[in-house]
């Protein structure tokens, strides 16, 4: 899974399905077979081989990387899957512009009432690189703009009677309350800066705040500057959502954050607290700022492995569901406890592992699906969801010929899988898929019981929703039969000390495989019953997501 924002970048309320006593699957259903193929040991090699120190973490433009990929290809061909990448290969290549800050000729100053101050990179700020361009700058008056978050269905606007035109925005990273899924998508750093772009805004300030330092510590995001910044090319060779008006950004850290409102009227406590319960407050504040950067350009590039399992409906087999994990992982990086290598086994080997056995077995089965079927292998997904928004742009296939996206990502094989956490499902008719699912497997499906995490747009499944493509991101849910296993004390304990770093190997404990092919099982059968179903799946009526992006196509 993604951070938050690149680099610069609880218990569940259960909402247990009553199954049906006696509700036996139909011992006929070619689905038992194909789910009771799925093998503990198969994933496990899958992960032994994706996330050995000799790929070396897996980094997106990294020999690693295409060793991973040319594993995964492999395995494809294996099967029998037709290649369905660029001119009859397993491979779609995803031309990339690395960006970095060039530190020593980047500069971030505040001006008070004629007095200026200069903030120092890596302890007060940092930048990311500008994608297209080697040195910009802005000076101008600084305005705070809250969640600088406009959401006309909701009648909700940071931006109304203020003008921003020609001025920089701070912004928080939060959203107001909105449901999970629509908190999340107002959170996303894309959407605040086209917000921000088009309200006139020349240059964006992100504030650190209690809530984004618990996500994501500024530490953390100093320590990720060691990866250059990453963005897909357009066909027109343009960084995707790149906005050249803003000619200067920034990141704070808490402290200098705090120091940001000095003067302005409002305590930083005010504000943080205001942002933490939801509610946004918005006023100028007494000062103007100057960010100049330097940025070194690179065009590199990466591949997607992407294999087609043909349907066998005449008619339904011109139609393509598409599952996808992620295959990069964050490479080789600064050591934690003496290592280097991030091998990425749950983040997203175990994704990879389970992705390569759903296909197989679909692969097996006789007659094959009615649909047909894409595997996909994204690269790019820790630098910001590349690979998957790169194909979902440029698919392989006619983009209107993809009837639904299923996401697997970081499988929590950790402790007895009870129930699962459809993200995304219940924005169209996947909610009924998620729940014919869960039932035949005796799972448990439970609501989003982190909203503050957006998960819903940090995987993914976010790339295919915002081409209007149906989508669901199946997670482990939290529920426990046994009071000695508590899942969201481990869920925390492994985010604090393996999520994003070298400790996410195929040595750490209580990996449980069994427990992994219960994942799978859910995963597959999902896609079995839409590759089956005359209906393709549809936006519900009405639907933010559906009305937002659907329409457009
Ligand atoms: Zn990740």
């Amino acid at each position: 899974m993604r951070k938050l924002f690149n680099h610069l970048v609880c218990a569940a309320v259960a909402l247990a399905l009553a199954f049906p006593a006696g509700a036996a699957p139909a011992a006929t259903d070619p689905s038992d077979a194909a789910m009771e193929s799925i093998r503990p040991e198969a994933i496990r090699a899958h992960m032994n081989f994706l996330a050995d120190d000799l790929l070396e973490g897996r980094g997106t433009n990294s020999r690693g990387y295409e060793i991973a990929a040319k594993y995964m290809a492999t395995e494809f061909e294996s099967m029998g899957l037709t290649p369905a990448g660029d001119a009859g290969t397993y491979l779609q290549t995803v031309p990339l512009r690395s960006a970095r800050p060039d530190e020593l000729n980047t500069a971030l100053s505040v001006s008070r009432n004629g007095k200026a101050e200069t903030l120092v990179f890596r302890k007060d700020f940092l930048t990311i690189g500008d994608p297209a361009r080697k040195e910009t700058s802005v000076e101008a008056s600084v305005v705070y703009v809250g969640f600088g978050v406009t959401a006309p269905e909701q009648n909700y606007d940071d931006y109304k009677g203020i003008d921003v035109r020609g001025k920089i925005v701070a912004l928080v990273f939060e959203a107001p309350n909105f449901e999970s899924s629509l908190k999340a998508h107002y959170s996303s750093f894309e959407q605040k800066t086209a917000n921000a772009v088009a309200h006139g805004a020349v240059g964006l300030i992100v504030v650190n705040d209690p809530v984004l330092e618990g996500l994501y510590p500024f530490k953390e995001q100093v320590r990720d500057l060691s990866r250059p910044g990453l963005r897909w090319l357009t066909r027109e060779g343009v960084p995707n959502d790149y906005f050249p008006q803003l000619r200067g950004g920034a990141f704070l850290s808490l402290e200098a954050s705090r120091q940001l409102f000095a003067g302005s009227g409002h305590t930083p406590e005010e504000v943080f607290q205001a942002a933490k319960e939801g509610k946004s407050l918005v006023f100028p504040l007494p000062l103007t700022a100057r960010i100049h950067k330097q940025t070194k350009l690179e065009d590199v590039s990466s591949h997607n492995v992407v294999a087609k399992l043909e349907g066998s409906d005449p008619a339904l087999k011109n139609e393509y569901l598409v599952y996808s994990a992620h295959l990069d992982h964050l490479g080789i990086g600064e050591a934690v406890k003496g290592d280097t290598i991030y091998n990425g086994a749950l983040d997203n080997a175990s994704g990879c592992a389970i992705l390569l056995e759903v296909a197989r077995a679909f692969s097996q089965m006789n007659p094959r699906p009615k649909r047909s079927i894409l595997f996909v292998a994204v690269t790019g997904e820790e630098a910001g969801l590349l690979g998957s928004d790169y194909f979902a742009h440029y698919p392989t296939v006619s983009k209107d010929a993809i009837v639904a996206n299923v996401n697997m990502d970081e499988d929590q094989m950790l402790w007895p899988l009870l129930d699962i956490i459809p993200f995304g499902a219940e924005h169209s008719t996947l909610d009924g898929v998620v729940k014919r699912a869960a039932e035949r497997l005796h799972l448990a499906l439970s609501p989003d019981p982190m909203p503050e995490q957006v998960i819903f747009i940090r995987s993914d499944q976010y790339s295919f929703v915002k081409q209007g493509i149906p989508a669901v991101f199946p997670t482990a849910g939290f529920k426990s039969s046994d009071p000695k296993i508590d899942p969201v004390a481990i869920f925390k304990e492994w985010e604090e000390t393996r999520y994003h770093q070298p400790q996410d190997d195929m040595q750490q404990p209580n990996l449980d495989f069994n427990q992994a092919v219960k994942y799978a099982q859910f995963a597959y059968l999902c896609g079995w019953l839409i590759t089956q179903d005359p209906q393709r799946p549809a936006w519900n009526a009405h639907d933010f997501f559906g009305d937002h992006y659907a329409k457009k196509m």
